[in-house]
């Protein structure tokens, strides 16, 4: 089977619910039923952990970098400008002592301060790297391209867009998504084909799932939903799934042998039988 240019993302509510476990499985499902490239996208970006499931081959590994001010006090005249159009409160400016400073964590990048200052050459720009895009390989049409966010770097989403960069058209694509609904999930789903909930039936997991559902519904996405640790909680997930008409792709049993298997950085797919069809059959439903 040849699929090009169909992304897929994985994405859920809260952390902790399996989609990282969803997005490793389906590919080791898959993998050998496709003649084309698959590529996992890591966009989990303050946590990538996808690594530790396929243990592929590094290839290579580059930074990525935005370009932030730097400001020569020599030149400075110290009016504020900079400050007052600075959005994000990155540049401290006391005029009294005088004193300025780029908090460079805090910077986005934009470059308004530069716009701002007319006095020649008290701002340049230098690059400021925010995190790196690494790729291994994992089989010969298997490969991993894994975004992370430098320690204590707040920015997601430049990471985001670069590790997304590497996808490539021609392939299969399956983002795993950060949790959560905020920018950094917006920024992994907003051009995908499909988005795999993954969710649980307890009522935290109701909850962030509901917000997602109607995060994903404003992106305009085809949805459907993996339900992990079935036998847990209530029947509350399913009436939701039931009044919203979403489909549910498959279950996963709460069951301390796969939470073995998946701890241990093991593969589902390998080590319980009949589970490799099951994610098959997930993917038939979601590649229409
Ligand atoms: S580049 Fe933008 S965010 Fe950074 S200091 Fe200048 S105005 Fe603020
Ligand atoms: S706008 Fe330019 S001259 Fe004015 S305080 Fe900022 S860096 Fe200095």
């Amino acid at each position: 089977m040849i699929i090009k240019d169909y992304r897929i993302a994985i994405a859920s509510g809260k952390g902790g619910t399996g989609k990282t476990m969803v997005a490793v499985n389906l590919m080791y499902a898959i993998k050998d039923i496709m003649d084309g490239k698959i590529q996992l996208i890591d966009c989990d970006v303050e946590e990538p952990n996808i690594n530790i499931f396929t243990k592929g081959s590094f290839d290579y590994k580059k930074n990525v970098s935005i370009k932030i001010p730097e400001i020569n006090t020599d030149k400075c005249i110290y009016c504020g400008k900079c400050a007052e159009y600075c959005a994000y409160n990155a540049i401290i400016f006391v005029k009294s002592i005088p004193h300025i400073a780029v908090m460079e964590d805090l910077c986005h990048g934009c470059g308004a301060c530069s716009y701002a200052c007319e006095t020649e050459d008290a701002i340049t720009e230098k690059n400021h790297v925010l995190g790196t895009v690494s790729k291994y390989n994992i089989f010969d049409n298997v490969e991993l391209i894994e975004g992370r966010i430098k320690v204590g770097n707040a920015l997601a989403v430049p990471v985001i867009k670069a590790v997304k960069k590497e996808s490539e058209k021609n392939a299969l694509v399956i983002y795993d998504s950060p949790p959560g609904t905020s920018c950094p999930v917006i920024e992994t789903v907003n051009d995908v084909d499909y988005v795999i909930l993954v969710t649980e039936p307890t009522p935290f997991g109701v909850n962030d799932l509901k917000l997602m559902v109607e995060t994903v519904k404003k992106l305009g996405k085809k949805m459907g939903v993996v339900v992990n640790r079935v036998g847990l909680g209530s029947d509350d997930l399913y009436d939701y799934l039931n009044a919203e008409n979403i489909e549910v792709l498959m279950k996963i049993p709460f069951d301390k042998k796969i939470a073995g298997i998946y701890s241990e950085g093991k593969i589902l797919v390998d080590e319980i039988p009949g589970i490799k069809q099951e994610f098959m059959d997930l993917f038939k439903k979601i590649h229409i």
